[in-house]
């Protein structure tokens, strides 16, 4: 496990490095967001903690340009308490996101389960579900494809698309996709989850299916639909 961490404050980028070393994991840091994308396109990494108050290029550019290329997990690290700067970086497709202040016990836990969402992918769902007759989950490749064109899903969009489609005569509330995704009781902003159905929604839709294959349930929350 190689984790880079995006991080300008040295005091804060050096305690979460010495707690990641702690718990075996390698990694770096990258104090600004060129230097982040310069090392993200060379190195393997397997996790990015990416703060969003950066000098010069934004956390939230970083975020969208490593996307261009990559679903590894990001988990933004934000001094932004507000909902609506937290529900803008998971729109540009973080996976998590921590506010500052926290304690590196938290961050800790949170890269956890976001590794080990991976190694445990959708419990209980037979291997390959069908949406219709384009869409096509498998659970065991962790893909989704598009008339056999495979859809780059992030981690948590496929953990939600797939658990949702497992069963799709049910609505999912908006807690429960969340708990879900993340693995533990969550304590976050409800709206998150609306990030990650746009950004699923967004990869999925065509002029047929505009709601991307998902239907929203007002007052209720989601299901997938044909
Ligand atoms: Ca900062």
């Amino acid at each position: 496990m190689k984790i880079l961490v995006v991080e300008d404050e040295k005091s804060i980028a050096d305690v979460e490095k010495a707690y990641m070393l702690r718990e075996g994991f390698e990694a770096e840091i990258a104090t600004d967001g060129i230097e982040a994308l310069r090392m993200f396109n060379e190195g393997a990494y397997d996790l990015v903690i990416l703060d969003l108050m950066l000098p010069g290029m934004k956390g939230e550019s970083v975020c969208r340009e490593i996307r261009r290329s990559s679903s590894v997990p990001i988990i933004m690290v934000t001094a932004k308490s507000g909902e609506d700067d937290v529900i803008a970086g998971l729109d540009a497709g973080a996976d998590d996101y921590i506010i500052k202040p926290f304690s590196p016990r938290v961050l800790m836990a949170r890269i956890r389960a976001n590794i080990r969402n991976i190694d445990h992918p959708v419990n209980g769902n037979s291997e390959i579900i069908n949406i219709g007759h384009d869409i096509e989950i498998d659970n065991e490749k962790l893909t989704v494809t598009k008339k056999g064109e495979e859809i780059s899903l992030t981690k948590n969009e496929f953990m939600i698309f797939a658990k949702m489609a497992s069963r799709p005569e049910k609505t999912w509330t908006r807690d429960e996709l969340i708990n879900y995704a993340l693995g533990y009781e969550y304590e976050g902003f409800e709206r998150s989850i609306d990030s990650y159905i746009k950004n699923i929604r967004k990869k999925l839709a065509d002029p047929e299916h505009e709601n991307g294959y998902i239907k929203t349930v007002h007052g209720f929350g989601y299901r997938v639909t044909e």
